[in-house]
């Protein structure tokens, strides 16, 4: 299942988060793979979406924000647009797109930085807004400060971290067929219990970027956690591995109803709805020309389908609902 840790090291200004995505992240692999025009990701491209996956679901867990986060990259390469949003509740869905083939092994930069004109962007979009009021959006480029491509997802995401929370982050992400995973670990400017409901940041804060000792060996003993035991490892042992000498207290970890999981507003029904609204001459000419009418959500890949007898159906029951809502009244 699905999973989202969190922990403190005792005593220290340092805290940490480690999320395991396997059910949810095989439920989006499986809906995009369903896609009858796009099919299955390539595997770069997988493993660049289900480290996004992981990373917002981070972010989001982090920032304890009332509204949805979405973490996308816009790339100048093969791969157009990259997406992920997760809901406070830390429901999720991603999508990808991607114009012709990628290389076997394609790295981020020949995916969507191929001119250096990428841009990854993170949205914080507020539940309640007032009037007029827009999404918080920040932008970061898929290049360091000397100009130079960067080729790990997870230091654009820190470089974000730094610039938009002064906050030191270290972040570890990889992704396969079956895992999307992500270890988090940040500095924060007050010791004990209150790093977990996050804080306001003082000015002293900004001397001690970068500066502090506990952080730095933490975040050092975090970048030696490899990609396949990240990804193949149960959560206690990699802990474990990388912590032992550290003092640290974990919390029930986050999961089923109130951890990471999938979710998609899309439905067979309001796609029926939509062929309903766009009218029975449209409909029909539509299954004229191809037999039937299928659907995909752009934000999951799942098709819906709808064969000619299916389509007379549903403008059959649209009649006769408008007919008792016309009695009623
Ligand atoms: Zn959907």
């Amino acid at each position: 299942m699905s999973q989202l840790h969190k922990f403190l090291f005792d005593g220290l200004p340092v805290r940490g988060m480690l999320v395991k995505l396997t059910d949810t992240w095989s439920e989006i692999l499986r809906r995009r793979a369903s896609n009858t025009e796009h099919g299955a990701y390539p595997d770069p491209l997988r493993d660049m979406l289900g480290q996004m996956v992981a990373a917002a679901t981070l972010m989001q867990s982090n920032i304890k924000f009332d509204g949805s986060l979405t973490l996308q990259i816009m790339g100048d390469g093969p791969v157009k647009l990259a997406v992920v949003e997760v809901q406070p509740d830390l429901s999720l869905r991603a999508t990808a797109s991607l114009i012709g083939t990628l290389p076997a092994q394609a790295g981020l930069a020949d995916m969507v930085n191929v001119s250096n004109q990428g841009r990854c962007a993170i949205t914080l979009d507020p539940k309640t807004k007032f009037p007029g009021q827009q999404p918080y959006q920040g932008v970061v480029p898929l290049f360091d400060d000397q100009g130079q491509a960067i080729h790990q997802l997870s230091e654009v995401l820190e470089h974000y971290m730094l610039q938009s929370e002064q906050l030191d982050t270290t972040l570890v992400l990889a992704a396969d067929a079956s895992v999307a995973a992500g270890l988090l670990i940040q500095r924060l400017p007050i010791q004990g219990a209150g790093n977990l409901e996050g804080s306001r940041v003082s000015r002293d804060n900004e001397d001690a970027i970068g500066r502090d000792e506990d952080y730095r060996r933490i975040s050092l003993l975090a970048k030696s956690l490899k990609r396949e035991e990240l990804l193949g490892l149960d959560v206690d042992t990699i802990l474990h591995r990388l912590f032992w000498e550290e003092p640290m207290t974990r919390f029930e970890p986050l999961q089923g109803e109130n951890g990471p999981r999938f979710a998609c507003s899309c439905s067979r029904a309001r796609v029926a709805r939509m062929i309903v609204s766009l009218g029975a001459d449209e409909a029909n000419s539509v299954i004229e020309e191809r037999g039937q009418i299928e659907v995909a959500c752009e934000f999951c890949g799942v098709q819906y389908h709808f064969d000619p007898v299916d389509t007379a159906q549903l403008f059959v029951d649209a009649a006769r609902q408008s007919q008792s809502g016309n009695t009623a009244h």
